[in-house]
């Protein structure tokens, strides 16, 4: 039983005047793993005025000394990959495949924070003038517990990069992740009150990061509907957003595609991360006569993906993260049923042997349309909904069909016919013939999936306001 009592202000672990506490349960067996004390709305104003105070030196910080502080961060977690993967697995319930995923990523986010920093030119020349591109201000940055620690360290990496400062609002169910998190920028020795991390609950701590005047700028990754509220509060003082929300994506293979390859890959993108990832490919958009061969493939392929422990290395589909997660996808499940669709495999309760914890069974539905709510609404779970088009406009039609619009997938033998369909999907990402991540391209939605970008350029931009020194001649 762990109990984490404290939260970071000001480059020191501190005792929160909140006292309420939160039980850590593990997705696996229920069990309680410990509990964290939650921070309230005085600590979330300490953290912003520690924040607001190391801002004035910090964002007058040079390049190379940004550079040495994502370096001192990097090495230090480096060190400890093993206790970031086994932690996620306990905590989270991620697989260890993802885990070791989410920790390249992490590790990524540093290397790609330093090369913006080696290549953009802070001050340009537009017009006849000059534009400075300054640090906007103190950060909140409000995350999710489906990949917790990544998030830390992709918006915290790039709000360095800009000479930002920072006040982070994790999920109150990620705390161990934190701690260990914590553990590592406590160690990479920043001057004091660059990054302050307060658990505690969205309507408090997160409501007081939205609404606080000193707050310059919001990043945040969750729900749409969260997403919204804190947009709307957050236009009162004008704070700039950074919007990553969820995401319906479809997922297109063309007549000419590799059945074989592209159904693995598929099932792969709509139950990466157990389901809970806001780019899974859920709407699996296949051509009406290939039904069949689809069919016989998903069926093929869906015993390789392995549910269980997720500290088992075969595991694919580890346990969804809490009991209202299992609840919520159960939920789906059901609707699907009610609606019409038909189940291919999985379906309803737990698979056996493994009632303890929070699993489901890897779920696909045939026979669905894409006005149905579980091809429309992002479930959160590994549930796939097939869907069949007769020509490629219509597959195209039915892509766009949706509120959403972050990552949309497509396969094809043929790649410039997969360019050129790619090129009329209305989302953020467009992945060809696999899955991968470009640490220096934008990430975000269109649509309902988001406002603005992540990484690269763009990304870097959104922490910056820019200044232009106007001297008429
Ligand atoms: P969420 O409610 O959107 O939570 C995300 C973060 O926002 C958490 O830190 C949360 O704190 C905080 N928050 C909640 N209410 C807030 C408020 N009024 N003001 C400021 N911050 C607030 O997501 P969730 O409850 O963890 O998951 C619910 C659903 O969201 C999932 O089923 C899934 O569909 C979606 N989701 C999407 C993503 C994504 O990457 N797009 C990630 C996670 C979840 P608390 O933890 O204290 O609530
Ligand atoms: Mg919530």
């Amino acid at each position: 039983m762990k109990t984490i009592d404290k939260i970071y202000i000001n480059g020191e672990f501190v005792t929160p005047n909140g006292t309420e506490y939160f039980d850590l349960i593990s997705p696996t067996t229920n069990e309680k793993l410990g509990k964290v004390r939650l921070g309230n709305t005085e600590d979330t104003q300490n953290a912003i005025e520690a924040a607001k105070n190391a801002f004035k030196t910090f964002s007058k910080t040079t390049n190379l000394e940004r550079i040495e502080y994502l370096k001192n961060i990097k090495s230090s977690v480096e060190k400890r990959k093993d206790d970031f993967i086994n932690i996620m697995t306990e905590e989270y319930g991620g697989t260890f495949q993802f885990a070791s995923v989410s920790y390249d990523y992490m590790l990524k986010s540093f290397d790609s924070a330093i090369n913006l920093l080696n290549s953009y030119s802070f001050i340009k020349t537009m017009g006849e003038s000059e534009v400075q591109m300054t640090p906007i201000g103190v950060v909140g940055i409000i995350i999710p517990w489906n990949s917790s620690n990544g998030f830390i360290c992709s918006k915290l990496s790039t709000a360095i990069a800009a000479g930002c400062t920072t006040v982070i609002k994790p999920s109150e169910m990620s705390a161990q992740q934190t701690q260990l998190i914590l553990e590592c920028l406590h160690e990479a020795n920043l001057p004091k009150g660059v990054f302050n991390i307060v658990n505690g609950l969205g309507e408090i701590v997160g409501a007081e990061i939205s609404r606080n005047p000193n707050i310059a700028k919001i990043s945040f990754t969750g729900s749409t509907n969260v997403g919204k509220i804190i947009a709307k509060e957050a236009v009162n003082t004008m704070k700039r957003v950074t919007l990553e929300l969820g995401g319906k994506s479809p997922n297109i293979i063309l007549d000419d595609a590799d059945f074989s390859k592209a159904i693995p890959l598929a099932i792969g993108a709509a139950f990466m991360n157990s389901g809970q990832a806001c780019i899974a490919g859920t709407r699996l958009l296949i051509p009406e006569n290939k039904l069949n061969e689809v069919k016989a493939l998903i069926k093929e392929t869906i015993p390789n993906f392995i549910v269980g422990d997720p500290k088992n290395p075969n595991t694919a589909v580890g346990p969804m993260v809490s009991e209202k997660q299992f609840n919520r996808v159960q939920d789906y499940i059901q609707t699907g049923i009610n609606e019409g669709a038909e189940i291919l495999s999985g379906g309803l309760g737990k698979p056996e042997g493994l009632e303890n914890g929070n699993f489901v069974k890897p779920t696909v539905f045939i026979n669905v349309n894409n006005q149905m709510r579980i091809a429309r609404e992002e479930i959160f779970g590994p549930v796939l909904s097939v869907i069949t088009y007769k020509t490629e406009e219509e597959a195209i039609e039915i892509a766009n069909d949706t509120t959403y619009g972050l990552q949309a997938y497509v396969s094809s033998s043929d790649s410039k016919r997969a360019h050129n369909i790619a090129s009329q999907i209305n989302a953020g990402r467009v992945q060809i013939n696999g899955i991968g991540h470009d640490p220096m391209a934008p990430f975000g939605g269109f649509k309902q999936s988001g406002i603005g970008r992540e990484f690269g350029t763009i990304g870097l931009e959104a922490y910056l306001e820019p200044r232009a020194l106007i001297q008429p001649k």
